[in-house]
């Protein structure tokens, strides 16, 4: 059975960036869900393996549950990573080794930020924007996914991510995506990047 993580600050802790309100649906309603409708698509199915397995293992699961477990187990992987990527004090800026290897990639920091914007902003409907990190070589690119799709499923890993569904930012930022997306910035904690990259590099697996 999979569950909820309480997040690691307050409901209020990320406002203005984002509103109390909206972690609270976010998080309390939308996440919850997601964990449940896992629970039950995988009912008796491939009980006990690990999150990161399932995803990267769809097919093998029957085609009944399929589309059930991959909309609500990539929704729950998805979420588990979004909010332990925030904090409300961050660290503003990648240092070191994550610092050269994004420049290398993308630029500076602000080409960073504007293709990966582009890239959320792009994502017709509901989707995610990620930094996308393949195991087999560490390149990273720029991807945006539909619905709750993750690069678990193509066996590569988010280094990080942000979630472009109306719920993430409608009560406070309404249609304006492009606003979320530029202010969102503002609570990434590249400490927590910075840490998720150096697991990766190290070859862990991580959601
Ligand atoms: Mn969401």
């Amino acid at each position: 059975m999979f569950s909820l993580a309480p997040l690691p600050y307050a409901h209020d802790a990320l406002a203005p960036t984002i509103d109390a309100e909206t972690m609270q649906i976010h998080h309390g309603k939308h996440h919850q869900a997601y964990v449940d409708n896992l629970n039950k698509a995988l009912d008796g199915h491939n009980a006990g393996a690990d999150l990161i397995s399932i995803l990267g293992a769809l097919d093998a699961l029957p085609e009944s549950v399929r589309g059930a477990v991959r909309n609500n187990g990539g929704g729950h992987a998805n979420h588990s990573m979004f909010w332990n990527l925030m904090r409300p004090q961050p660290q503003a800026a990648p240092t070191g080794e994550l610092k050269a290897a994004l420049e290398a990639a993308f630029g500076d920091m602000a080409q960073l930020q504007e293709k990966f914007n582009d890239g959320g902003v792009k994502r017709f409907g509901s989707g995610w924007v990620f930094v996308v990190f393949d195991p087999k070589g560490g390149a990273l690119s720029i991807q945006s996914y539909p619905n709750q799709d993750t690069p678990l499923m193509e066996g590569k890993f988010a280094l990080f991510g942000n979630d472009v569904w109306e719920h993430a930012y409608y009560l406070s930022y309404r249609n304006r995506r492009a606003d979320y997306l530029k202010a969102w910035w503002n609570v990434l904690d590249w400490a927590q990047v910075e840490q998720r990259y150096a697991q990766l590099k190290a070859g862990e697996k991580l959601i």
